[in-house]
């Protein structure tokens, strides 16, 4: 079966009619083609971070729990995913099947000794973390690294970052940190990685910078602020006052950094899965253009990946709604219609 879709495309919303040819959308009209859906189109939805195929720390890689991870991505219109960081090597179909979004992986979490989550990620010395780093980016394009972890640990030294981002992008690939702290942040900016995951306590003198240098910040608000709403649960005298200060610094963090320049991507890095439309609505509460949260979430970050939107010849993603999601970005809970390799995965009745 041929689809075809039409309607208005963001970003610029000019009036486009679609057929897909196998994954590759044509505007070219192909006999047969059904019209699966009518509306407001954007070129699918991106969670650029989310762990599918575990649902507990440390839990082991399940691979129907990944198959149903992606699943509900689907549901939610993501038809691509970026996981910086996964419990196990991946099953072939990752990334490939046709059911399931399009998939940029980096491996294992890299981590410094006796830091970071019992049961996952591998702990690399100081002197292997390039090699190490630049080995998995030859094999998935990406490598993670956690620069910080608790607030009393040793972040990863700019050093050691800075070799390792070298190491990482002599073999093509790319570099995503986490960092959580103010230092771990710097060291990220100073090393010239790709993406800060994160980015809690990052110094705001430094947004001019992460945009100069073209390193893309995946706030993960919506989990920043229900981290902050359980921490506040909590009496005063067991919170961390410096992780509530973060945390409670975060969105106005992120609206400057869009302000600044700096690129966003939306991420969720929770469970339940297929809840990026909850991080869209926190980047827009925060002060984020509507217009540029769904960029967020969507072309942009497609664009980062490496996908161009709705244009001819382009991979033949899409999810159709019925009004324009930026004057209401609660459409993003009703999607009419997911097509994911030029196929109608999804579509409402
Ligand atoms: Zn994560």
């Amino acid at each position: 079966m041929v689809i075809r879709i039409r309607g208005r495309a963001l970003p610029h919303g000019e009036h486009v009619d679609l057929y897909a040819d196998g994954d590759r959308w044509t505007t070219e009209p192909v006999g047969d083609a059904v019209l699966v859906a009518e509306g407001w189109l954007l070129p699918g939805l991106v969670d650029a971070h989310t762990h599918p195929g575990v649902e507990e720390f440390g839990q082991r890689f399940d691979d129907d729990m990944l198959r149903d991870h992606l699943e509900r991505h689907v549901d939610a219109g993501v038809t691509a995913i970026r996981a910086p960081g996964l419990a196990g090597d991946p099953p072939d179909w990752f990334g490939t099947d046709p059911d399931t979004p399009r998939a940029w992986h980096a491996g294992p979490w890299l981590a410094q000794n006796g830091q970071f989550i019992d049961g996952w990620g591998r702990r690399v010395d100081h002197a292997d973390l390039p090699s190490v780093a630049a080995a998995q980016a030859a094999r998935s394009g990406w490598a993670k690294v956690v620069a910080d972890w608790r607030a009393e640990d040793e972040v990863v030294p700019v050093s050691v970052l800075t070799a390792t981002a070298e190491a990482v992008h002599a073999v093509g690939g790319r570099l995503a940190v986490h960092s959580q702290h103010a230092e771990g942040g710097a060291a990220a900016v100073e090393a010239g990685v790709d993406s800060i995951e994160h980015g809690t306590a990052l110094d705001p003198d430094l947004l001019t910078r992460i945009a100069e240098r073209g390193i893309a910040l995946t706030p993960t608000l919506s989990l920043a602020q229900a981290g902050l709403h359980r921490m506040l649960q909590r009496p005063e005298a067991d919170r961390n006052p410096a992780r509530v200060a973060a945390a409670r610094a975060h969105p106005g963090l992120v609206a400057a950094a869009a302000e600044a320049g700096v690129r966003l991507l939306a991420g969720t890095d929770s469970v339940p899965h297929g809840r990026i439309a909850d991080e869209v609505r926190a980047l827009a509460a925060a002060g984020v253009r509507p217009h540029d949260a769904l960029a967020a979430a969507s072309w942009d970050a497609r664009a980062y990946l490496g996908l161009p939107g709705l244009v001819p010849g382009a991979p033949a993603d899409a999810v159709v709604y019925a009004e324009d999601p930026r004057g209401d970005l609660d459409q993003l809970e009703h999607p009419i219609a997911v097509v994911l390799r030029g196929r109608p995965v999804r579509v409402r009745p």
